[in-house]
């Protein structure tokens, strides 16, 4: 008996592993258990994206803006480490499996799907390695989440981005088109 459930969910890498983050910025030891508690309830396998940051500048860096990551040689980065993550999709498309969606980070210069890190504060805006993967796989727009700054932190925050969560990673028997 086949158990694949034959769903994935792409993950910005600090979801699962939370010492890839700026110090500072860390909440909490390992995982972000919520989100990677939710995501197995409803039986999707994780796809963990690279961290771009920790690759480019280590894990002791300082925090940077989103101006500091968009210079050309960041940009062939992000496209190098994203073509396993291409050739993945394909295999799993090309076996008839669903990518149930995008998990991102709010507010990383990096990571944001729907906002940024700028002139010291949040903007509206993507972050460079989300531009450069949903520009290789655009079917994904509209099916992507970013993590909230306040997240784990604050619990209505918690509890609002958990729901959203929920409606993209439905369990295993709801409807997502691939
Ligand atoms: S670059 Fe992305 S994966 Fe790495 S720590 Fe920042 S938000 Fe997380």
């Amino acid at each position: 008996m086949d158990r694949r459930s034959r769903r994935v969910v792409l993950l910005a890498h600090c979801i699962l592993n939370q010492n890839a983050v700026v110090e500072p910025l860390a909440r909490r030891p390992g995982a972000l258990e919520g989100i990677a508690r939710l995501c197995l309830e409803a039986g999707v396998g994780l796809l963990q994206l690279p961290c771009p940051e920790l690759i480019e500048r280590g894990a002791g860096r300082a925090p940077d803006e989103r101006s500091g990551y968009d210079t050309p040689a960041q940009r062939a980065l992000c496209r190098r480490l994203l073509e396993p993550v291409r050739v993945q999709v394909a295999a799993y498309r090309e076996a008839g499996y669903e990518i149930v969606g995008l998990i991102g980070i709010g507010h990383s210069p990096s990571c944001g799907v729907h906002t940024t890190h700028e002139r010291g504060g949040a903007i509206p805006g993507r972050g460079v390695f989300m531009e450069a993967l949903l520009a290789l796989l655009p079917e994904l727009e509209g099916r992507v989440l970013e993590v909230p700054r306040r997240y784990a932190e604050d619990p209505e925050v918690t509890r609002r981005f958990e729901e959203e969560l929920r409606a993209l990673c439905p369990e295993r028997g709801g409807q997502h088109g691939a």
